[in-house]
């Protein structure tokens, strides 16, 4: 997806942007550093680039290649040492930069290189975004950290933490209302440290700058995202008591239960510090859905520490989690720490722990069954007349009109073996309307009435998970009428959704034609050869 900070930085320059690179006058690569290889990839990518650039330099056709984010901030100087192609390297502080860069590059030639960290923020100079946005938007209130946790590069990479002015947000969200958008959420790495500087010459922290927002009618829902646990003051834990339009939902990372594994990655609270946190959200907002992250197989970690986690994830019972196995970030303390896990037993505690936390996941959304809720519908879904949004606890959810001419009288979902539900209100992907009478609002994962479950499959490339799953994800539409299940991609991960014996099928299925794509074979899911050997899985 092309960040709209960049839409706007290349409007001047009349670059509009274009599906592949083949036809591209500029490519900009960009990256993340969070990514396990970041780097690796990133050279890869370049390596393809550098072709296209040459076969398009003989037909008369200059390129440009810039690279951005992260990996640009962290190895700008030597991904434009190693990678004569790259013209242009750009950190993430310094986009507002770009148009400049294009027209010194595009006038003088040679290579243009900016990862400092500008005087200047990139906010103040960024033109503003009038486009429409559809119903949902995120807006960055904050950026940096400073809380070194020793496995992340976040805070070399973004720098300090830096909050933006209230005045600037509410001007933007104001905005965003104006284009339609009825649910915000608002951005930043470490984004409950914010410290803003108010109208009144104060600072305000994120508690204030939300019930300051929520006084836009327009705004029906706001969310934040992602925060840390020290950083929950009493005013944030009780906003979400008294503000209406801050959903029941937080995602809360705590990364390991055992207090020895959170002091190796300095983390700065214990477990139950943790759980203190948790407990007082409840009060607050007893139905508060929580999630967080996990890193298992962290240097160091015992059976008991990873015992530990489990015990936490037991006692709080999370809606939704993002679980991995520790991956090293060159430059961090944890990737040159003594005793690295090795893969194996990482693989084990990740299994483990995904097997508790997909079964706490169904139990939430087992305990929506019959409830009334509003859902905001934010775009179309893969199948025709079709609409995807979220529940106030940000479960996925779909539904489906009735009939054409009856599109502002009801709704029906249309997944299989999930329980229709009726909605007062329009749809269209346009704003909120009210489920009721449901037993399921999110069928993707489980109903009371079949043992459906969830595994997630992880891949290498994003780009190649992206073209099997196709334009539109009309292959994995194929594939789940083909299979059985139901799939969902998101970056490098696909989720399979179904019955046991269908779930291990199409496991079978996803990662044998992405070894094909990996191979550069063909692995169009429509077209099944017989006699080949995914013939049976696929079309069996
Ligand atoms: S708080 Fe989050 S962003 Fe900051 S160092 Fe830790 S993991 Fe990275």
């Amino acid at each position: 997806m092309i960040p709209p900070a960049w839409r706007i930085c290349w409007r001047p320059w009349v670059y509009v942007p274009v599906d592949a690179a083949e036809g591209a006058d500029m490519v900009i690569l960009n990256t993340c550093h969070i990514r396990e290889k970041a780097t690796e990839k990133v050279y890869s990518e370049l390596g393809k680039l550098k072709q296209l650039k040459m076969r398009r330099a003989e037909a008369g056709n200059p390129m440009l290649v810039a690279v951005a984010g992260c990996v640009a901030q962290a190895e700008g100087a030597e991904i434009m040492a190693r990678q004569p192609a790259v013209d242009m390297i750009v950190g993430p502080q310094s986009y507002h930069r770009l148009p400049e860069m294009i027209a010194r590059v595009a006038r003088e030639g040679g290579h243009a290189l900016e990862t400092d960290f500008p005087a200047e923020g990139k906010f103040d100079h960024l033109p503003e975004e009038r486009a429409a946005t559809g119903a949902t938007a995120f807006l960055t209130i904050q950026e940096g950290c400073d809380k070194f946790c020793t496995f992340c590069v976040v805070p070399y990479t973004r720098g300090a933490e830096f909050s933006r002015p209230v005045v600037q947000i509410a001007e933007e969200a104001w905005r965003l209302a104006g284009n339609g958008v009825v649910e915000i959420t608002l951005l930043g790495q470490n984004v409950n440290a914010y410290l803003g500087e108010g109208p009144d010459g104060t600072k305000w922290g994120l508690a204030r700058l939300i019930r300051h927002l929520a006084r836009i009618e327009a705004v029906k829902r706001l969310r934040y995202t992602t925060s840390h646990p020290r950083d929950m003051d009493d005013d944030l834990i009780a906003a979400h008591g008294d503000v209406e339009a801050l959903m029941p939902y937080l995602h809360l990372p705590v990364q390991s239960g055992s207090d020895r594994v959170l002091a190796a990655m300095n983390r700065g609270h214990t477990a139950a510090d943790y759980l203190r946190i948790v407990a007082r959200m409840r009060e607050a907002r007893p139905d508060i859905a929580l999630s967080s992250d996990f890193i298992v197989g962290f240097p160091g970690e015992s059976d008991s520490d990873f015992e530990a986690t489990m015990a936490l994830v037991r006692e709080i019972g999370y809606a939704q989690a993002f679980s991995f196995k520790y991956s090293a970030r060159p430059g961090t303390p944890a990737a040159a720490a003594p005793r690295q896990i090795p893969d194996a037993v990482k693989d084990e505690r990740l299994q483990t722990l995904q097997a508790l936390l997909t079964a706490q996941q169904n139990a939430f959304n087992r305990s929506c069954e019959g409830r009334e809720f509003s859902v905001l519908f934010e775009k179309p879904g893969r199948r025709q007349g079709q609409g995807v949004g979220r529940s106030p606890y940000l479960q996925a959810g779909a539904c489906r009109r009735r009939r054409p001419a009856d599109r502002r009288a009801s709704h029906r979902e249309d997944h299989r073996g999930a329980a229709e539900f009726a909605a007062r209100r329009a749809c269209g992907c346009c704003g909120t309307v009210k489920a009721k009478g449901g037993r399921a609002l999110n069928p993707r994962h489980g109903t009371a009435s079949d043992t459906r479950e969830q595994v997630t499959l992880e891949f290498k490339r994003n780009a190649l998970l992206s073209a099997l799953a196709g334009s539109h994800s009309r292959n994995l539409v194929r594939l789940e009428q083909k299979l059985g299940v139901r799939l969902a991609q998101r970056g490098n991960l696909i989720s399979i959704e179904g019955p046991p014996e269908q779930r291990e099928r199409a496991t079978l299925v996803m990662r044998a034609l992405y070894r094909r794509l990996e191979a550069g074979e063909d692995s169009h899911p429509g077209r099944c050869r017989r006699g080949d050997q995914l013939h049976r899985a696929r079309c069996a």
